[in-house]
């Protein structure tokens, strides 16, 4: 189950989003393999991912990007308005943690960036950065909404490495209050709603969440059957990745004669793309 379940509670003041993040990781496995750690941080990045994206109208990609001075010191998410998604991280083995670890000892100091790019021409792209820190990227998320948007945003999220399984999955929701309109000020009434359904909201248990057998919905109801909810169509997500030839080909023009020279062995380049693992092979006389 990979998805995005949208909803309302309250008669539309507060919205959100639920995401589930399961059989993706193992699809991911089969193109690129990485430490249970590093593979555990990239779910929950696409879980991360997928809320943010779902809040912003755009066709075209959403990207979450990390980076840090850490152990994991870049991690991509790419997610198209269509649900493919593609993820990757760099990472340092030597310095990974091993047994209980905070998002200070796996990424040090870094930014969490959130940028949007259309595909039609015309359309601003969406950018927004936020310096990493807080006990989790959920957390991080939310400082970014209430400094940079001044939006009321509750996240709960979290990702589990089943060591007896080497299953990985990730699942969380995000519930904010709709934008005001410019200077106007909260009403009491709405402050307290936010504070009963963000209450609700934060008494959802990590094995609530990451439960196999219990659906987004059956969980959202479990929560906000008193705050008059609305359930959206839910959103398939898969995971695939653009990479071609010709992008390749394009991005390898962007380098001198004597860059690509050095990069051919026995007269071919041989290059992976980081997303999917990919291999492609070019030989030196089609380069120069
Ligand atoms: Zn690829």
């Amino acid at each position: 189950m990979n998805l995005i379940l949208p909803f309302m509670i309250d008669e539309g003041l507060f919205r959100g989003r639920a995401v589930k993040i399961d059989s993706l990781t193992e699809q991911m496995r089969t193109l690129k393999e990485y430490p249970p750690l590093v593979e555990q941080m990239l779910a929950e990045a696409m879980a991360l991912t997928a809320m943010l994206s779902d809040s912003i109208k755009y066709e075209g990609t959403f990207t979450l990007q990390i980076q840090s001075e850490g152990a994991i010191n870049l991690l991509l998410v790419d997610l198209t308005h269509d649900g493919k998604m593609r993820a990757f991280a760099h990472y340092n083995p030597d310095t990974l943690p091993t047994g209980a670890f905070s998002l200070k000892e796996i990424f040090g100091t870094g930014s969490l960036a959130f940028m949007v790019k259309s595909d039609k021409k015309g359309q601003e792209d969406y950018q927004g950065v936020v310096e990493l820190e807080g006990e989790s990227l959920a957390k991080c998320a939310e400082k970014y909404f209430a400094q940079s948007e001044q939006l009321l945003t509750k996240i709960e999220l979290y990702g589990e490495t089943n060591f007896e399984t080497g299953h990985i999955s990730a699942a969380g929701i995000m519930l904010q209050k709709m934008p005001e309109k410019k200077n106007q000020t909260l009403e009491e009434t709405t402050i307290d709603k936010w504070e009963t359904a963000s209450t609700l909201l934060a008494s959802v248990k990590k094995e609530e969440l990451l439960d196999k057998r219990l659906s987004p919905e059956k969980l959202l109801f479990r929560l906000f059957h008193q705050n008059d909810l609305t359930l959206f169509p839910a959103k398939d997500l898969t995971f695939a990745c653009k990479c071609s030839l010709e992008k390749v080909q394009t991005m390898l023009k962007s380098l001198s004669k004597e860059e690509l020279q050095s990069l051919c062995k026995n007269g071919v380049l041989e290059i992976s793309c980081q997303f999917c693992g990919k291999k492609y092979f070019i030989k030196e006389e089609e380069l120069l």
